[in-house]
């Protein structure tokens, strides 16, 4: 079915490690090999196999707008014209840091960088710098980049392994960063009653998406919140993934919480390396020039890059598609729930704006342990049906799935007729 595809990842694997990339691209948790993509519009990915693929992968997470959308594609060929990077200022990035301060508030100065691993690794950086402690407390199943420090109890690919800890990372290193279960308050209490005069931060997912989609229980980012004020440690909100997903904002925006610091990415890049720190002027000056927290970077605040920025966040705020987004997210999970409960397939799901995971357990997972619970068989059937349907979900139980504007309501309800074909397969 994928005959290019597997002669095209034989010969990658002869020059690049794995054949990927990115480890997730390898397909392993799902026993086949990756199909290679030749081009993308709108919600639809095609395959150097002549195949279309209806795409809830959505680059993992950057094209809310689906793929190729035309006016990113024009502000992208104009700003081309105008040459590709200066290792200068430009009034662009000002234009779109002005509309995250706008937006986040608490976020009064940005930081571009290239990726969400470079924007988490300075900014926990500048946590140290600022707090002058030096551990950091993440939760398990969160995942943060690929940052020495972040591939400890991580999610994501590094979930998909089953290796919290990657090799080359010193112990030294490891020991640095706390770990506590997601939605665990005893744990971070306790760990906070331990070592909280040595913690320079908290780094959380406000939604987790890396073990899967996993809803912080009610109260829990406001109890970080006030833990960390306690004992004067800073909280840092990756919004990599939430950030622009579920409004024009972030998590913190719909909750009411204002972080020390934020991370976005993905979404403010349009589909480009982009990523961001910011915080309150207080901490963000003690990032060099202003201060003695070195950052820095050859391609930061690109001028592509953020001109896809610009163009996507200013279609977001002018069409608000929010509301829809939901609508079809909610359409989609909920009756694919109904059919799974019709065919007795042990089925849960969460979900948060335009973003889901299923995983095939009877209870709603609530941390990194209750998301293993998932059958990993199942999870592989459907995935396969999926793809051979010509439907593109997230190659791993522990990433999230996306829906972008360009699905349409037909995407949707043939999605949903597969799921159905499915699960009766799975019950025969
Ligand atoms: N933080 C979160 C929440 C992420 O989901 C990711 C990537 O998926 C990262 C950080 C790392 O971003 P990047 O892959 O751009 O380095």
């Amino acid at each position: 079915m994928f005959d290019e595809s597997k002669k095209l990842f034989e010969e990658a694997k002869k020059y690049i490690v794995g054949g990927v990339n990115s480890p997730v691209r390898a397909f392993k948790s799902v026993g086949i090999d990756p199909i290679f993509i030749k081009n993308a519009k709108g919600a639809y990915l095609y395959s150097e196999d002549d195949r279309q693929f209806i795409d809830y992968v959505s680059s993992f997470g950057p094209n809310i707008l689906g793929h190729a959308n035309n006016t990113i594609v024009n502000k992208v060929k104009a700003a081309l014209e105008n040459g590709f990077t200066y290792g200068a200022c430009t009034k662009a990035e000002v234009d779109l840091a002005k509309r995250i301060v706008e937006t986040f508030d608490s976020v009064e100065l940005t930081r571009f960088v290239n990726s969400g691993t470079e924007a988490v690794m300075s900014a926990i950086r500048l946590a140290r710098g600022f707090t002058q402690r030096e551990n950091c407390l993440k939760f398990k199943g969160c995942y943060h980049g690929h940052y020495d420090g972040m591939l400890v109890g991580a999610g994501s690919g590094a979930a998909t392994f089953g290796v919290p800890t990657s090799k080359g990372v010193i112990e030294d290193i490891a020991k640095h960063t706390l770990i506590c279960e997601y939605n665990d308050f005893d744990a971070v209490k306790k760990i906070f009653q331990d070592y909280g005069h040595t913690i320079a931060c908290v780094i959380v997912e406000p939604i987790a998406a890396n073990m899967g989609v996993v809803l912080p229980k009610p109260g829990f980012l406001q109890f970080l919140r006030d833990i960390t004020y306690q004992y004067n440690s800073l909280l840092i909100f990756d919004e990599v993934i939430t950030g622009f997903r579920a409004c024009y904002g972030g998590i913190q925006t719909l909750e009411n919480i204002k972080p020390d610091l934020t991370i976005l990415g993905k979404i403010i890049g349009g589909g480009f390396p982009l990523a961001m720190y910011g915080g309150n002027r207080d901490i963000m000056s003690l990032v060099s020039p202003e201060g003695p927290v070195y950052q820095a970077g050859t391609l930061s605040g690109n001028p592509i890059a953020v001109q896809a920025g610009i163009a996507t966040l200013d279609m977001l705020k002018n069409t608000n598609p929010y509301n829809q987004l939901k609508l079809n997210t909610q359409i989609l999970v909920s009756r694919t729930m109904g059919l799974a409960n019709t065919y007795d397939i042990p089925l849960s799901e969460n979900s948060f704006g335009s973003c889901f995971t299923f995983f095939f357990t009877e209870n709603k997972p609530t941390n990194y342990p209750e998301v293993l619970k998932s059958n990993e068989r199942l999870f592989k059937n459907f995935f396969l049906g999926m793809i051979k349907r010509g439907i593109y979900f997230a190659p791993s139980q522990f990433e999230a799935n996306f829906l972008s504007t360009a699905h349409t309501k037909k995407d949707i309800e043939i999605t949903i007729n597969a799921a159905e074909e499915i699960f009766k397969e799975l019950k025969d």
